[in-house]
């Protein structure tokens, strides 16, 4: 192997680093220069709105990789440095201190951003989002003082920090203009265990309520709904889901469509240019589409992938999405991707918070959460893959063993 290329990835986070270990651990010994707009190495971003927030695990914890681990294999690490254009057809990226790169293959793991709300008062001090380990240290700094939260969103961002926010002892309003929390992904079956979760923690769940303003004199001291209705605070957080960060390849004219558009090897149409993680919308081989998944499991898996396509040595990347949460002491898994689905059978009571939701569309599963249920993530992602035809009642009893459920032969699709 040629060791005179240059492998630049720029998006210094858990896809870009995953896929620098990946391209050493592969042996590629050309340079390999990882680019990060942030001033930390690459983090995981999961306990910025749990533990992390919480102040119960320290900085150390959410580091991808130890601090010495990217001079040891010759990364070229460059931390607060944003590549702001890039020309395809010379193969060059430009950063923001002026220099240029030249490169032989480009990974782009540049990630999503927060969606801004663009109401009246939201730009006062104390409107809050959280993307980075920054955003966090400011949001906990917030919650060490006390007093009341309202946070606009319940989706997963907005439902974590509503809990870490109780359990830190803050009063809480969630405000969210569909009928229970995360009803989008979970449909409201589901979605009204998780409003019950935070009920009986004490939380003020507004459901059905959009915000119409913040307000207050330099910093929000109230937020007004929609319906009229004001609800005096000391902050707020606004989670109301990503976007993924396309300018740079847009600019570049690499085809870009809620997300940069990637095949199932993460190669995009232009020569030479991959891209990874929440940034990515791939061509998904199992449900024969392109979808983008903003889950941690995705960019940690999907770096790897990249890395491999950049060798010339493609996989192809077929995992079913999957992610989890934790609020106060329920934690779930999700696995598969549910766009439309007939009804949800359980196993098991949700209001005992342990159990297992099916989403099934005819007689196929095609998405399973397990709630304070463990170690069965493997079977469940087993009947989506293999499509297996489930009887409503086998799948409801306990005593029935997921494992009975898929054919012996299903090795493991996780
Ligand atoms: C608070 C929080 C909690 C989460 N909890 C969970 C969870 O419980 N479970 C789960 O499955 N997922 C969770 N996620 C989602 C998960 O963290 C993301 O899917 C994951 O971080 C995506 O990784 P990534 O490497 O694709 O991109 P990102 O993490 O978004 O990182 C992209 C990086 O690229 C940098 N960058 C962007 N543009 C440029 C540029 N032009 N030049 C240089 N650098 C650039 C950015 O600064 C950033 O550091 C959570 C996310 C957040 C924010």
């Amino acid at each position: 192997m040629s060791n005179d290329r240059t492998f630049l990835i720029v998006g210094a986070s858990l896809a870009g680093a995953k896929a620098a270990e990946t391209l050493r651990a592969e042996g590629f010994d050309g340079r390999v220069i990882l680019i990060g707009a942030e001033d930390e190495r690459p983090y995981e971003r999961p306990p910025l709105s749990k533990d992390y927030l919480r102040g119960e695990v320290d900085r150390e914890r959410v580091y991808v990789h130890p601090k010495d681990f990217y001079a040891e294999r010759d990364i070229d690490l460059r931390l607060g440095r944003t590549a702001v254009s890039l020309n395809t057809a010379a193969r060059e990226l430009a950063l923001d201190d002026g220099e240029r790169l030249r490169y032989d293959r480009l990974l782009l793991t540049v990630g999503a951003e927060p969606h801004r709300l663009s109401i009246s008062g939201g730009e006062l001090e104390g409107v809050l989002y959280l993307r980075s380990v920054a955003d966090s240290d400011a949001l906990r700094e917030r919650l060490d003082r006390g007093g009341a939260v309202v946070v606009i969103g319940a989706g997963w961002i907005g439902a974590e920090v509503a809990a870490s926010a109780r359990q830190r002892g803050l009063e809480v309003t969630v405000i969210d203009p569909l009928s229970v929390p995360l009803e989008r992904v979970l449909g409201t079956e589901v979605g009204a265990v998780y409003r019950d979760i935070h009920v009986d923690h004490g939380v003020r769940m507004l459901m059905g309520t959009g915000v119409e303003a913040f307000e207050g004199g330099a910093a929000v001291e109230r937020v007004r709904t929609t319906d009229g209705r004001e609800f005096e605070c000391d902050f707020v957080v606004v989670g109301v889901g990503v976007q993924p960060r396309t300018g740079l390849a847009a600019q570049a004219g690499l085809a870009v469509d809620n997300g940069i558009l990637v095949d199932e090897h993460l190669e995009a149409g232009t020569p030479g240019v991959f891209a990874a993680g929440d940034a990515a919308n791939a061509h998904h081989p199992f449900y024969d589409e392109r979808i983008r998944v903003e889950h941690w499991a995705n960019a940690l898996h999907q770096g790897p992938v990249a890395a491999r396509a950049m060798l010339g040595e493609p996989d192809v990347y077929d995992r079913l999405p999957y992610f989890f949460s934790d609020q106060y002491d329920v934690g779930m898994e999700y696995a598969g991707f549910a766009r439309a689905w007939d009804r949800v059978v359980f196993r098991g009571d949700p209001a005992t918070r342990e159990f297992i939701a099916f989403w099934l569309s005819g007689d196929r599963v095609v998405a399973g959460m397990n709630v304070n249920v463990w170690d069965v993530t493997d079977a469940i992602q087993r009947l989506i893959r293999q499509g297996v035809s489930v009887d409503d009642r086998r799948l409801a009893d306990p005593d029935v063993s997921l494992e009975d459920l898929v054919p012996a032969d299903a090795g493991s699709m996780a």
